[in-house]
């Protein structure tokens, strides 16, 4: 995969919590379309790291140039989400007591009226976009079930489609393959792989087999800061990596 202009660009990001240095000196680039998968142990920063990103914490010193442009260290977590970030935390959040379909109409209304976007009349177009995004998500015969009937991996699956129909530049995913089935596992790979080249993507993984099917780039990260980056064959073969995290 060939070089691109970057899409993010975290310069020396610090962050400290109480004396705790979670982030230290972290730098990192991610190019326009490509899908970079962030590993390492408990405890290493993944988190913290996802939340600089989003506006959820403020480090204490770095940038996080975005679109070779705005610094998100210095906006709030709103005003990021519009810019085309969207996130998924690890346990799915969708309205289990909404249809599937009212899920993704919600996502893609994207205002905070809830209720008032669930009344509104939804133009020819649009319905077509989300039954589009329900075939690709495998959902297209659950489209009148209420969510909360969902299998796990499903309920993921409308998530993902949730955060996709906002059309986001830069997707951060934390282990979005976790509890689902091995098929399931295999299509959400697949999935990835289109969208990679449309969107951006940040993947924080444990699951080595689904790293190696979907990762442009991996970086390993260890005690707050980088310890290795590379294609997932360079950073196993890494000494440091070996030594405190794969080697144990
Ligand atoms: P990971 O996601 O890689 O498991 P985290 O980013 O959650 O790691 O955490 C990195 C370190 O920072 C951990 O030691 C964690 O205990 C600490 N940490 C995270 N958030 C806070 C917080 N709000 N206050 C104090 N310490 C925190």
């Amino acid at each position: 995969r060939e070089q691109t202009d970057p899409v993010l660009q975290l310069e020396n990001i610090n962050v400290n919590f109480d004396g705790f240095q979670a982030l230290t000196n972290l730098t990192l680039n991610i190019g326009v379309g490509e899908l970079r998968c962030v590993i390492g142990p408990n405890g290493a920063g993944k988190t913290t790291l996802m939340d600089v990103i989003t506006g959820k914490t403020r480090p204490q010193s770095g940038r996080a140039i975005y679109d070779q442009s705005s610094d998100l260290t210095s906006l709030d977590p709103i005003t990021i989400a519009q810019k085309g970030i969207g996130r998924k935390f690890q346990k799915p959040t969708v309205f289990e007591a909404l249809t599937v379909f009212e899920n993704l109409e919600i996502a893609q209304k994207g205002d905070k009226s809830v209720w008032a976007s669930l009344r509104a009349k939804l133009g020819c177009e649009q319905r077509d976009r989300i039954d589009a995004m329900l075939a690709t998500l495998r959902l297209g015969a659950e489209r009148g079930r209420q969510a909360g009937a969902l299998s796990h991996g499903q309920k993921q699956f409308l998530e993902i489609g949730m955060l996709l129909i906002q059309d986001p530049h830069l997707l951060l995913l934390d282990e979005p393959a976790a509890g689902m089935t091995d098929a399931e596992t295999e299509y959400t790979a697949e999935l990835f792989r289109e969208l990679a080249g449309k969107h951006s993507l940040m993947v924080v993984e444990h699951d080595m087999g689904f790293v190696e099917t979907i990762a442009d780039r991996v970086t390993v990260l260890h005690q707050g800061q980088v310890l290795a980056e590379g294609s997932l064959k360079e950073v196993q073969q890494n000494e440091q990596v070996i030594e405190v995290y794969l080697g144990r």
